[in-house]
């Protein structure tokens, strides 16, 4: 039983393939890590669905259909990958086990999806997605924080720590339809304080993009606080 346990903290080989052995501190083997793919164009300008290139035809400033019928209230949404295969099995190792290993994968996955200093995101502040507090969800570990944290890092902004506020317990989305998912989050969210917002770009960084309800509903409360661009960024997109 205690190699199990030692096994889930610290894998001794690939926590995908489960076949390759991996060095100390590490979650993927090589392989794993190289097959994960990056959301590149082309894509929608604003909400960052990837475009059926044989259908859409899309040029710099495509959007979706969803996006021309205008349901999203933030300015933009991109994803670092598909929530598929090695990334959805890394995204759910790390949701239950705060381990340095899995954020220093995370971190380097970042960094390459990130090769720039991003001048164009001076000025911005980032802030997580938050989650609600109680003691359930105390055990359960707060991934969008740390990304968000790692996001921060990368470029060097400010986080805006508690900014926004969680107001109740939504549950899982996962069995949710688009309907369902966006009532269940509705009024979901708050602000601390309205007049440190206002005026202020924003990254509001999620771990898994999937019908956008969650990431929307945070930015009508941080748009009604007069703040200025949303920008979303999430590690997976469903
Ligand atoms: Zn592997
Ligand atoms: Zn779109």
């Amino acid at each position: 039983m205690w190699d199990t346990f030692c096994d889930s903290m610290f894998p001794q080989s690939c926590i995908y393939c489960e076949g390759a052995r991996i060095d100390g501190g590490n979650f993927l083997c090589g392989d794993c890590r190289e097959a994960i793919q990056f959301l590149t164009e082309a894509l929608c300008h604003t909400c960052g669905a990837p475009a059926d290139i044989s259908y859409d035809f899309p040029r710099e400033d495509f959007q979706c259909g969803l996006c021309r019928k205008k349901p999203f209230v933030f300015d933009r949404a991109r994803s670092l990958g598909r929530y598929d295969t090695v990334l959805k099995e890394l995204i759910h190792f790390f949701k239950y086990r705060p381990q340095r290993g899995v954020v220093s994968e995370i971190s380097s996955l970042l960094d390459r999806y990130f090769p720039y200093r991003g001048d164009e995101l001076k000025g911005f502040w980032v802030l997580p997605v938050p989650l609600y507090k109680n003691k359930l969800q105390e055990r359960q570990f707060d991934q969008a924080h740390l990304i968000a944290d790692l996001i921060a890092k990368r470029f060097d902004l400010p986080m805006g720590r508690e900014w926004l506020i969680k107001n109740r317990d939504t549950g899982p989305q996962a069995k949710k339809n688009k309907t369902e998912r966006v009532k269940n989050v509705k009024g979901a969210f708050s602000v601390m304080d309205k007049n440190i917002l206002v005026g202020k770009d924003l990254i509001l960084v999620d771990d898994v993009f999937t019908t956008g309800a969650t990431v929307n509903e945070a930015s009508k409360m941080l748009k009604r606080s007069n703040c200025g661009r949303v920008f979303v960024f999430t590690l997976a997109r469903a």
